[in-house]
């Protein structure tokens, strides 16, 4: 996701319009709880991993019906630190989305592997299982579905291709703390998976955070090891890691936030409900592809997409931003498009639903938007 136009995003006060994101609203009642969090912190001494990151890496755990969860600096370390535990390395493929946020492919290409991209499935924007089955080859070491928007991959059929192959799932669960598959938690069902407490995500810090998470005993004691440069004890190394600390400020203000994060879903689940209802009184589903939560899945609603066809949706978003309200492109390219990834030699065309994807989708604030927004010109069925 683009960095530069979140951070705004996140800064832009609600006085008019409709901000993209407006964090205040949700701080506020908690503000006496940060501070007093972080004084508690400043007084104990522990400012990397320590007491706060041990309490919110358990109480992840236990939310996400995990029995191991490894704090550390970001969503991408996450990944970062997934697939070296996996041992991914040089000549190894590891198959992922197009049509993801770019830390789950630079993941692979950094430890020298190729990313293996792999076409969605329209109706919900995830990895399709029979393609990624269509892309295993002797190389394939990992495969990670990304739980885009919130909701669940199709994670039987990935188990599945998963198990027959002998490859290790990792789930890519940056935005879909708490999201369900058949009553299973995003992170519990893969070998492991990865989360990210960047301020946009439903369960943001006040800066950079991030946490992995594991049921095998061996991965989970490699993954703390790996975020500490592979040290234990003090100055010997077992392995070549990384630092990836979790800090006790992030996981202190995290552990004040964590108890709200339902009431705070079922808010966003409210929310995307009344958009979905919005646009059937205004007799616009036929011509917005709107977002739906598939059956025995929790979607936790990080975004609401919806598709705008017919190449009218650029038109859309500028008419919304005239009217001060915000909203983003997630994503605007494919990641097999992306100039850094070109030596990989893929062209337009290979991926048609992740091309169509880039094309039609804009998500909108987390704010209903008003009347406004649904007597646009371009959406009136006059019009179309
Ligand atoms: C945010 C995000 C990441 C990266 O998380 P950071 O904490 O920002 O590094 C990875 N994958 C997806 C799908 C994301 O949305």
């Amino acid at each position: 996701m683009n960095r530069s136009v979140d951070d705004q995003a996140a800064r832009t006060p609600a006085v008019a319009g409709v901000p993209l994101l407006d964090l205040a609203r949700q701080h506020g009642p908690l503000q006496e709880q940060f501070a007093a969090a972080l004084a508690k912190v400043c007084q104990s001494g522990w400012f990397c991993l320590g007491p706060e990151v041990k309490q919110l890496e358990e109480s992840l755990a236990r939310y996400s019906g995990v029995k191991h969860a490894i704090g550390c600096a970001s969503g991408s370390d996450a990944l970062l630190l997934a697939l070296m535990a996996l041992e991914v390395g040089p000549g190894d493929e590891v198959i992922v989305p197009s049509f993801t946020f770019f830390a789950t492919a630079s993941a692979v290409a950094r430890l020298g592997a190729a990313p293996v991209f792999a076409d969605i499935d329209p109706a919900t924007f995830n990895i399709d299982p029979a393609c990624v089955h269509g892309l295993l080859t002797a190389k394939t070491r990992a495969i990670i579905p990304v739980h885009l928007y919130g909701q669940c991959a199709e994670m039987d059929a990935l188990l599945e291709v998963s198990r027959a192959a002998g490859v290790p799932l990792v789930e890519d669960a940056a935005q879909a703390i708490g999201a369900e598959f058949d009553g299973r938690r995003a992170g519990s069902m893969g070998q492991i998976g990865c989360f990210s407490f960047y301020p946009t995500k439903n369960l943001g810090g006040a800066g950079d955070g991030g946490m992995v998470t594991t049921g095998d005993d061996k991965l989970a004691e490699k993954l703390r090891l790996l975020r500490v440069h592979g040290m234990e004890p003090r100055y010997y190394h077992s392995l070549v890691g990384v630092n990836s600390r979790l800090d006790a400020f992030q996981a202190a203000i995290l552990n004040v936030k964590l108890p709200h994060l339902d009431r705070w879903t079922d808010m966003r689940t409210e929310s995307a409900d009344r958009y979905t209802a919005l646009f059937h009184e205004a007799g616009l589903d036929r011509l917005v592809g709107l977002p739906r939560a598939m059956p025995h899945r929790r979607h936790v609603w990080n975004q609401y997409v919806v598709r705008i066809p017919d190449g009218r949706r650029d038109q859309l978003r500028s008419f919304l931003a005239e009217a001060k309200i915000g909203s983003e492109i997630y994503y605007p390219l494919g990641l097999h498009e992306q100039q850094c990834f070109l030596y990989l030699g893929y062209r337009r065309g290979d991926l048609p639903e992740t091309d169509r994807a880039t094309a039609e989708v804009l998500a909108k604030g987390h704010k209903l938007a008003g009347p406004n927004y649904l007597k646009h010109r371009s959406l009136s069925p006059k019009n179309a």
